[in-house]
Formats: structure tokens, C-alpha cells, sequence
């Protein structure tokens, strides 16, 4: 266990629930924040305070509207239709222009304030829709940039960049969370907690990765 401060960017999602409790078994003391960024399942914050308190960790939200309204997206505006497949060219119109940035930048001022060195994000360059600032090489800039920016040594960590679904699953099992991350948080576009609707983008990728993930527990289990 690092014997440090870390904040998680936190969304009450899958991925970043995982990161949570990972910052918790590899950190001295964990705080989380969370952004209302205008999005149109807010409901999603709430989810994310109960799992905090019940974590055991510092939270708190901050509202950021502006981005929201900045970069016309689907999670923001009620009225657009959400794309369901990642198009041929061009990005997903469920992408926010600037989010990761604006969250880490804001998460890093957060930080610096209360002396915490380590951020943790729960990006994934192996299942990420084709969003840009998911990916590692933004990351690393970011870090480079952010420390530059406030002459300060951040370390950003992205303990799922380079893992699926399926083992961000196996990870959340192997943190003992693996019914939490289930029935308690909120991943799905439609903003149906838990198992969600179903049919979105968002679900067909978690539903997917928990399937494969509960397939491959259950024939290691047989052999075992
Ligand atoms: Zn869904």
C-alpha cells in the first residue's frame, strides 16, 4: 500500500466504482469528487455519494454546467438522439468535447489544495468508443501539462487503460465488489441503474464483459 493521498475522478459508473475501490486497497486515505456537468442522468451523482459514504471516502460534487453546453453531445442535450454504434467517421455523438480534460484539470487544482499527489481516472484505451481523451498518450500530455501548469508532481493513474470489460470485472472481483459494481452503479445511457436497459452502446459493453467474465469464473471453477 502506497502510504499517500490519492483522488479518484469519480462518475458512480462501472469503470470509475472499480477505481475507487483499487484507490482504497492501494492508498492510505482515498477522496473522490464528482461533477454535474449537466448531464441528463444526474441520478448518477447521488448513486455515486451512497457508494462513497458506504466506502468509507471523502466526496464531493461539483458543478460544472458550462461544459455541458460548450460541445453540443447527446448526454447533455435532451433532444438529440444518442448514436447506438460508433459511427464509420468521426466520433459517437455521446462524446463530451474536453470532459476527461476539464474533470482531471479541476480534480488536479482539487488536489494540489489538499496536498494529494496521486489522481486516478477510470479511462480505458481497450474498450473506449473511439474517445480520444480516453487514451493513454492524452493521459501521459495531461500529466506532463498539469504539472507543468502548477509546478507540482502529479501522478495520474489508469489502473484499466490497458484491460476490457471483462477483466475490469475481474478486477472489481477480485476487490470484493463484484455485486456493488453490479447492482449499484449506473453505466447506462438511458439511466437505468444496475444491469440498465439493456440496448445502449454503454450496456452492450458491460452486459457483454460481465457475461465473458462470469463464463471464464465458472470453467476455471469446473477445472478447479
Ligand atoms: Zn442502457
Amino acid at each position: 500500500m502506497i502510504d499517500d493521498k490519492v483522488l479518484v475522478v469519480y462518475s458512480g459508473g462501472q469503470d470509475s466504482t472499480t477505481c475507487l475501490f483499487w484507490a482504497k486497497r492501494e492508498f492510505k486515505e482515498v477522496y473522490a469528487v464528482s461533477y454535474r456537468y449537466g448531464q441528463k442522468h444526474e441520478i448518477e451523482v447521488e448513486m455515486a455519494r451512497k457508494i462513497a459514504e458506504k466506502a468509507g471516502v471523502s466526496f464531493e460534487v461539483m458543478d460544472i454546467p458550462l461544459i455541458g453546453r460548450l460541445g453540443h453531445n447527446s448526454l447533455t442535450d435532451a433532444t438529440m438522439v444518442m448514436d447506438q454504434e460508433v459511427p464509420e467517421k468521426g466520433l459517437p455523438n455521446t462524446f463530451v468535447p474536453g470532459r476527461n480534460m476539464f474533470f482531471l484539470s479541476i480534480a488536479a487544482v482539487y488536489a494540489r489544495e489538499r496536498g494529494i499527489r496521486h489522481l486516478v481516472t477510470g479511462v480505458s484505451q481497450t474498450d473506449y468508443s473511439g474517445y480520444p481523451d480516453c487514451r493513454d498518450a492524452f493521459i501521459k500530455s495531461l500529466n506532463v501539462t498539469l504539472n507543468l501548469a502548477m509546478d507540482y508532481q502529479f501522478v495520474l493513474h489508469t489502473p484499466l487503460m490497458w484491460i476490457d470489460k471483462a477483466q475490469t470485472w475481474e478486477l472489481a472481483d477480485q476487490l470484493g465488489v463484484l455485486d456493488l459494481v453490479r447492482n449499484e452503479t449506473l453505466t447506462c445511457y438511458n439511466g437505468i441503474p444496475g444491469d440498465g436497459c439493456g440496448h445502449c452502446p454503454s450496456c452492450k459493453l458491460r452486459n457483454e464483459g460481465l457475461q465473458k467474465y462470469l463464463a471464464q469464473k465458472a470453467a476455471r471453477e469446473k477445472l478447479a
